[in-house]
């Protein structure tokens, strides 16, 4: 008999303890146990001869669910790092490492699948004679080298052709367990690839040299300037070696080109996480990267927790992209993990952008990653001029000054592509009564609703209520309305009358809701199906558009004037992506800000400069204000339906946290969404010159926080490393 101590999907920072009689249980497995009066399932985290409780009261386990450990001993120690860093409850962390099916009690063992295989008559058969179906005479040849499964064979050669083999009987289903052998290694062929430029060569062998071992590279290379590349290069010697990859990408950035690219340089499967996955999917690329029958994993955050048998090399590309940061539950932050991972696991990592994170750069430039730069462009890239459009005093049209209506015209008629970059979707981000002055807002966030006029309705940007618009003003019953603002809506709307020769495409989280939707709009603009490209945060993420040659950004304004400390920082970020979207070299492009403040430090800087110089400025500035990455911080929230609990809850952690002397607290203050979903929203920043007493005070009062007596009646957590403040 042993003692086993699970960790279990319940909100509390320990382990359970059971028995375990006359069952083999492995750490890393999961079990079924009572826990009150309901079932769990957890996964085994330590085993004792004794516990620290009254052992006559604890309870058996009901079942054993995986013969073999599910977490291997590296992510559990990622677990556990996590765990204690972000002073989160290792049955949570758990929880969030393993795909939903495992979380429900689902077998971890691959099921058997249909597989493909040639009937006599196929293999009889000579090829010549499907020439004139070339999907078939493809899935056919395929067939003859070796049989595939009916899932691979659709993804690759499409249903129909499947369907037309079994029909003429010239292929069988059989079904089979898929082998724990990997194919990959033995089907691995390259695509040529080409010959890289100096600095490409310089990253590709400072990184081949470490292959062994850990170490972390910043590859900081202007956009189109070959990282991908780089990638692909530092990529061949690991799959050579039978070792797996990991890589990880922003959530908008996996689109089927990018999984495309990877496949075609080495001739083999690649898996895919994202989130438009269902379970089944994401258990089946969790099963074949743990069996090692993936060379490449490509996913999204959260793909960070994938298990690898032999991984070499882990990857992640934009690494400042705010959507590795999970902004609720467990707020870990994946590009952190990757470090954390990397180095448990002593693999290489390579952290790629055009616009560093200020922490990674820092990191870069201190000597704690390899900085690896490239500052010229490859192949076929371009990166726009920069420009700042003076629009004080000028009448604007849907948002546009004449001038820049001008110029837009000019590329239109050249034949090129603009797109115009707006953060705001909707048609106005608010209604205004002519009447009376009063501004329709939502009462539970306190904030004007936005109008949406093709749906005819005001919706809430920030909890999302929506309603019809009004025919009428409350408070003075007037039918007459003025919007105020300008959004993704209005400048479609007003582009397309302006230039109704021209056609026009919106790319926002509105219009590109849905499976594909986006891919297929992206094509369509390649396809040069639309002249006028309008949209949001989405335009600047990933995708490259050579035909477009002006870029016009609208509204910088509100960013430059945030209290969020990282505004400068994301804004110019954003800037340098936009820029880098468009153009390639025998057309390069210009790019126009508008702008109410054209002489603001930052903006000129930026625009003179280049990011890279900016950067290094900005950092200075951090340092001299103590921020971060020059200081540590992170961020009690609380939020209730009465603003004074929220208050109260906090001032009891500000006073915890008392004796800790190098811990500076901030507040309680309130967010700067002082309301949202009827809801007071209060936070308490704490901040400190070094690491190590942060992380220590955290973890000397987080259980103290947990049975404060306000605790219940507010909704609190801890962000370590936060990233918004809003
Ligand atoms: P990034 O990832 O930095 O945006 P990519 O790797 O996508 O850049 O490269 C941009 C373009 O330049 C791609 O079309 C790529 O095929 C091409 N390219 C990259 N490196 C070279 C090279 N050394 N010679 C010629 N073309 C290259
Ligand atoms: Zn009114
Ligand atoms: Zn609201």
């Amino acid at each position: 008999m042993s003692i086993i101590r699970v960790a279990l999907p319940v909100p509390m920072r320990r382990l359970f303890d059971y028995l375990a009689i006359d069952t083999q249980v492995e750490i890393g497995a999961r079990v079924k146990v009572p826990f009150g009066n309901r079932s769990l399932v957890g996964v085994v985290w330590e085993k004792q001869s004794e516990s620290d409780w009254d052992q006559s009261k604890l309870k058996p386990i009901q079942s054993v669910i995986d013969p073999e450990p599910i977490f291997d001993p590296s992510l559990c120690k990622l677990c556990n790092w996590l765990a204690q860093y972000y002073k989160h409850p290792i049955g949570d962390v758990v929880q969030t490492a393993m795909p939903a099916a495992l979380r429900k009690g689902e077998s971890s063992a691959p099921k058997p699948v249909d597989y493909l295989t040639l009937s006599q008559t196929g293999q009889n058969m000579a090829l010549t004679e499907l020439s004139r179906a070339p999907k078939q005479q493809a899935l056919l040849t395929a067939l003859k080298q070796q049989d595939l499964s009916k899932a691979q064979a659709k993804s690759d050669f499409g249903l129909s052709a499947v369907n037309a083999l079994l029909d003429k009987d010239l292929i069988e289903l059989s079904s089979q367990t898929p082998t724990g052998n990997c194919q990959w290694k033995t089907q691995l062929a390259l695509q040529p690839s080409p010959q890289a430029n100096v600095e490409q060569a310089l990253a590709i062998s400072s990184i081949e040299a470490k292959l062994d071992e850990y170490a972390c590279f910043l590859l900081d290379g202007i956009t189109g300037s070959g990282k991908t590349e780089v990638y692909l290069r530092s990529i061949e010697p690991v799959l050579k070696a039978g070792r797996q990859v990991l890589i990880l990408v922003p959530e908008i950035g996996l689109t089927p080109q990018t999984v495309h690219r990877f496949k075609h340089r080495f001739g083999i499967e690649v898996g895919v996480l994202h989130s438009g996955l269902t379970n089944k999917e994401r258990l089946g690329v969790w099963q074949k990267s743990r069996a090692g029958q993936l060379g490449i994993v490509i996913g999204t955050r959260s793909a960070i927790f994938s298990p690898m048998q032999d991984l070499g090399l882990l990857i992640v590309d934009e690494e400042h992209d705010s959507s590795y940061k999970q902004q609720d539950g467990l707020r870990y932050h994946a590009r952190d993990l990757a470090v954390v991972r990397a180095s448990n696991q002593n693999v290489p990592l390579i952290l790629g952008s055009a616009t560093p994170a200020l922490e990674t750069l820092n990191n870069a430039l201190t000597g704690r990653y390899q900085h690896l730069v490239l500052q010229h462009r490859a192949g076929n890239a371009s990166i726009a001029s920069q420009h700042i459009f003076d629009i004080r005093q000028q009448p604007l049209q849907f948002g546009i000054a004449q001038g820049m209506l001008d110029r837009i015209k000019q590329h239109l008629d050249g034949g090129s592509q603009v797109m115009l970059f707006i953060n705001r979707r909707g048609y106005a981000p608010s209604l205004i009564c002519h009447q009376c002055g009063h501004v329709e807002g939502c009462h539970r966030c306190n904030k004007p609703y936005t109008l949406h006029k093709q749906l005819n309705k005001l919706q809430c940007h920030h909890c999302g209520d929506a309603k019809r618009v009004p025919s009428q003003c409350q408070e003075c019953h007037s039918t007459q309305f003025n919007t105020m603002g300008v959004g993704t809506e209005q400048l479609e709307q007003g582009l397309q009358s302006y230039f109704p020769e021209y056609s026009s495409i919106r790319i926002d989280s509105d219009s590109a809701r849905g499976k594909n939707k986006l891919d297929a709009m992206l094509s369509s603009i390649n396809k040069n199906q639309h002249q006028i490209l309008i949209g949001t945060q989405i335009l600047s993420k990933g995708h490259h558009f050579p035909n477009v040659t002006l870029v016009l950004i609208l509204d910088v304004d509100g960013a430059l004037f945030s209290a969020d400390f990282r505004a400068a920082e994301h804004i110019a970020q954003l800037i340098t992506q936009l820029a880098g979207r468009a153009g390639r070299a025998e057309k390069p492009g210009e790019m126009w800000l508008q702008t109410h403040d054209p002489a603001h430090p930052l903006l000129q800087d930026l625009i003179n400069n280049g990011f890279a110089h900016f950067a290094r400025y900005a950092l200075l500035e951090r340092q001299h204000a103590a921020l971060p990455p020059f200081a540590y911080q992170a961020l009690f929230k609380a939020q209730s339906l009465r603003a004074d609990h929220a208050f109260a809850f906090l001032s009891e952690v500000r006073e915890l946290l008392a004796p800790y002397t190098g811990v500076m607290c901030i507040g309680p203050i309130p967010a700067l969404m002082e309301k949202r979903q009827g809801q007071f929203r209060m936070q308490l920043v704490l901040q400190a010159g070094q690491r190590g007493p942060l992380q220590q005070a955290l973890g000397q009062i987080i259980n103290q926080v947990e049975t404060l007596p306000l605790a219940p009646k507010v909704r609190w957590a801890l962000d370590v490393d936060p990233q918004d403040f809003s």
